[in-house]
């Protein structure tokens, strides 16, 4: 089974959009969402839930009243100001260090499992997509992509797909290595502005450092035709293949309003250009 990741470093470059069409022209390939801070595939693949799980990610503490002698200690030594002056944690400040519960000469405090978000094996019309769904005010560490990596995966397996196509996250921080994280082929998707340059370079980076081929996709290309060329001239100076330019077009925020691949939204010029790609990348990750 081949793992294609695609990232892009700098969010709002089409990534997800691009993602979904993938899908759809991979037909019964698993998809997984690592996007989890702003999950959006579910809005292009009405995915049907079929299974969901919680996922605890973290820990909090907990401190007993009738144990407390209330000496302070936990107060004086806890980094986040999360215990409060009545001597309760607060879960939303905790950081769920254990410090406090370590320390404590009343062994008065608990570390209980933080509930951080859930997560969810669905059907869509294009094969099935694990997704999940980060609680309020959760940081994703990275923990969470890699769980629903790992469902995939298995799922990938039963299912003997040939190809996992994941979404992943921008930026180059925990979740986008998790995300990377045994991938055959990451794609980037860049556009020819200078801040989604500067990220692209640093996602093809991170890609490296892990032995992981890149490739690119140059969305948007006609909107900035120099920028392009300089795109293509870091590629070819890096050795990095890329996959083909898209052109800009405002069908593009229309299939995403109306919540439909971008492929299938019916602009012949784009579905062609995003097939074109897409076989490109089918050609790129056999060959890895
Ligand atoms: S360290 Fe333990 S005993 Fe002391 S105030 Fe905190 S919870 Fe209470
Ligand atoms: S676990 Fe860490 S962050 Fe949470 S209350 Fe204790 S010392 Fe503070």
């Amino acid at each position: 089974m081949k793992h294609l990741v695609i990232i892009s470093g700098k969010g709002g470059t089409g990534k997800t959009t691009l993602t979904a069409s993938f899908c759809a022209l991979a037909r019964q390939t698993v998809c997984v969402d690592c996007d989890v801070d702003a999950a959006d595939m579910h809005l292009l693949l009405h995915p049907q839930i079929r299974t969901s799980a919680d996922f605890y990610g973290g820990k909090y503490a907990v401190i007993a009243r009738q144990a407390c002698t209330q000496c302070g200690k936990c107060r004086e030594l806890c980094r986040f100001d999360a215990v409060t002056p009545g001597f309760t944690a607060d879960i939303f400040s905790c950081e769920g260090c254990g410090l406090c519960a370590a320390k404590c000469p009343a062994k008065a405090i608990t570390m209980r499992d933080r509930l951080s978000g859930k997560w969810f094996i669905s059907d869509t019309a294009f094969g099935p997509l694990v997704h999940a769904e980060l609680g309020i005010g959760e940081e994703n560490s990275g923990k969470l992509v890699s769980k629903i990596k790992e469902a995939a995966f298995d799922l990938a397996r039963e299912r003997r797909s040939k190809l996992l196509i994941a979404d992943g996250p921008p930026g180059t921080g925990c979740p986008v290595m998790a995300s990377l994280s045994g991938a055959d082929l990451a794609v980037i998707v860049t556009e020819p502005t200078l801040p989604a340059m500067h990220d692209m370079k640093r996602a093809a980076q991170t890609a490296a450092h892990f032995n992981i081929r890149s490739a690119v996709i140059i969305n948007k290309w006609d909107i900035n035709h120099e920028n392009a060329e300089a795109i293509e001239a870091y590629c070819r100076d890096n050795k990095i293949p890329v996959a083909g330019r898209i052109s800009f077009s405002q069908a593009a925020g229309k299939a995403i309003s109306a919540g439909i691949p971008l492929v299938q939204y019916g602009d012949k010029q784009l579905s062609d250009e995003i097939t074109a790609v897409w076989l490109k990348i089918q050609e790129l990750i056999n060959a890895a």
